[in-house]
């Protein structure tokens, strides 16, 4: 290896005036050029690569006698043919020290520099398609906003992506998948000017971007709308003979459309990375839409977006930095004694203040945050429960808490939950777990297994918000619940909306029939309390017996 290395390097020299005086081979054809180098000055080198900036910088050094590394030059024997040369010098001194010249190796390069060549294009390509890929986007995105900057000019970022692709993909395999692709890169293209660009983002995800849309607002959009109906067109026609041929292995061969998410630009107001957010955010939300949806990037969606984000990344700190509290609102019995709480969570925000859970629980839910701040909940109420236990007038008193659907659907709910029981030495049953009837339309075998696991503790179940979901009555008989809470939009209705009256009504007469109590929330109203009393409920909470507050406020 080392002497293949060794040979493939020639030696040369050059005299003080920068003349090649000596080209030494180990074999000449590692050196096909030595020949011609003898004799020259490095000026007369016909590098076509270097340019006149370049040439400066070398002779600098080169004056300096300095020594220099891996200097490339590309030698033009004849047009269309030349040869890559990589030379290191160090300069020479004679005893007393005077520059006598330079002395180094050199080494064809030629074909290292072709796959060089190769592979960035490779890097800009993508490879099942031949569109330009994402990174080849950016750099033509950016591009545009240049050029547009220059003159005014709009330009249309068109996210498409095709509507139900990855079940197509399921049904008939990659393969076959794979060459819807490569069709529609190709319709795509066809709709396109030369100089627009056409891109894969991986997947199903095509970009298409347009520049120089001209100058006003109206006629660049009224000409992106021109380019999404060509697109629509295009996507919509007929198959090709190899597309009929590829989907004759699909028995339900599906008509294609696409959705779209657009975002127009004038310069460079608005960064790279920015409008491929917007777009994407505009294709996200023409997918809820179903199929075909097209979207125009709007700002104020943007706006809750980010707002969102920042909320996200605060909710970390809030957890981490001791800014959540738990609230505690009293539940009473029919003589409005207080026999126990809700437990709901709240935000002291350094700048915004005290923040509800209807702003940040979704948000910590679908960040997966909600995991540790249940946990943090569970702890904190148990907790409670324990200081209860240290006096007789409270030992009795039950604490509820909520649990959201995505901490429920952790594998292992039960297990933390049993856990915190166990270390906090809070008593099992005062503890009340409040899930809702959305949380049992997924994986309801798995649901009642937890639920059961944490029953067997001794832990009790209130199904919160009654009323308002879509649970079948027959899961309810096969879970262990203990309590139905209807929700509150009845109770509001309760003394002047015979429907909302008939609803409560018959919740506690169900309640009855399966063996469960009946709590009543958002109770306002003394007639609201004699009401739901007079049907039968037990239990009530609301801002008539207390608002939601810290236990040092309630004097407890
Ligand atoms: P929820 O569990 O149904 O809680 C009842 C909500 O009604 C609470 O709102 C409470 O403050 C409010 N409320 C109570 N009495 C009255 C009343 O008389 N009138 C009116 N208008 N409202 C009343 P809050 O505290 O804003 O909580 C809203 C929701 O956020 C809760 O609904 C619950 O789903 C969720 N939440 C609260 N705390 C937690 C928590 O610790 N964990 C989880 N996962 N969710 C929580
Ligand atoms: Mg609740
Ligand atoms: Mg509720």
């Amino acid at each position: 290896m080392m002497r293949l290395d060794l040979s493939a390097q020639w030696y040369w020299e050059q005299d003080d005036s920068l003349r090649f005086v000596k080209v030494e081979a180990y074999d000449r054809r590692q050196c096909p050029i030595g020949d011609t180098l003898v004799g020259k000055q490095w000026r007369q080198i016909p590098a076509a690569n270097q340019g006149e900036a370049d040439w400066r910088h070398h002779f600098e050094l080169l004056s300096g006698h300095e020594p220099f590394f891996n200097f490339e030059i590309e030698v033009t024997e004849a047009p269309g043919q030349s040869i890559w040369l990589s030379l290191s010098g160090v300069p020479v001194h004679d005893a007393s020290g005077n520059f006598n010249g330079y002395r180094g190796v050199g080494k064809e390069i030629t074909s290292q520099k072709e796959n060089q060549a190769t592979i960035a294009s490779l890097a800009l390509i993508d490879q099942l398609t031949g569109l330009s890929n994402r990174r080849h986007l950016l750099d033509r995105l950016n591009f545009a906003r240049l050029g547009g900057a220059r003159h005014q000019g709009f330009g249309a970022l068109i996210f498409v992506d095709i509507d139900n692709f990855k079940s197509f993909n399921e049904a008939v395999g990659h393969a076959v998948a794979d060459i819807l692709l490569v069709e529609v890169a190709a319709r795509l293209t066809a709709c396109m000017r030369d100089c627009d660009t056409v891109a894969r983002m991986g997947g199903d995800v095509f970009v298409v971007l347009a520049t120089d849309m001209g100058t006003s607002t109206e006629y660049a959009s009224q000409k992106t709308q021109r380019i999404v109906s060509k697109i629509v067109a295009a996507l919509g026609a007929p198959f090709t003979p190899a597309m009929d041929i590829a989907l004759t292995v699909s028995p339900q061969a599906p008509r294609f459309t696409a959705s779209m998410g657009i975002c127009l630009f004038q310069g460079t107001e608005t960064s790279v990375e920015d409008l491929m957010k917007r777009s994407e955010m505009a294709l996200r939300q023409a997918k809820q839409t179903g199929r075909q949806g097209i979207r125009y990037f709007d700002p104020l969606v943007e706006a809750q977006v980010k707002q969102r984000s920042r909320m996200e990344t605060e909710l970390h700190v809030a957890l981490s930095g001791d800014q959540l509290r738990l609230y505690y609102q009293p539940i009473v019995d029919l003589q409005k004694k207080i026999i126990g709480y809700e437990a709901l969570v709240r935000w002291q925000h350094p700048s915004l203040g005290l923040v509800a859970p209807g702003t940040f629980i979704a948000i910590a839910e679908q960040s997966g945050l909600i995991v540790p701040m249940g946990e943090w909940i569970i702890k904190q109420a148990c907790d409670q429960l324990v200081h209860f236990q240290s006096n007789a007038t409270t030992r009795q008193l039950t604490i509820a808490v909520n649990l959201s659907a995505h901490q429920l659907a952790q594998p292992d709910i039960a297990d933390v939950i049993s856990r915190i029981i166990r270390s906090s030495g809070a008593p099992p049953q005062q503890l009340k777990l409040e899930i809702t009837e959305s949380m049992l339309l997924t994986d309801i075998d798995k649901t009642i297994e937890k639920l059961d696991a944490l029953s067997a503790l001794g832990i009790r179940f209130s199904l919160d918000d009654f009323g308002t979901g879509y649970s079948s009555l027959s899961y309810l008989k096969k879970l262990p619940l203990s309590q139905l809470k209807v929700d509150q939009s009845f109770v509001k209705g309760l003394l002047t909306e015979p429907v909302d009256a008939a609803i409560v009504k018959t919740i506690i007469q169900l309640a009855k029939s399966l063996g469960m109590s009946v709590i009543a929330e958002g109770v306002e109203l003394e007639g609201q309390r004699k009401v739901l009393s007079d049907m039968g409920c037990r239990e009530f909470q609301g801002y008539l017996f207390g608002k939601p507050a810290p236990f040092q406020d309630q004097g407890l």
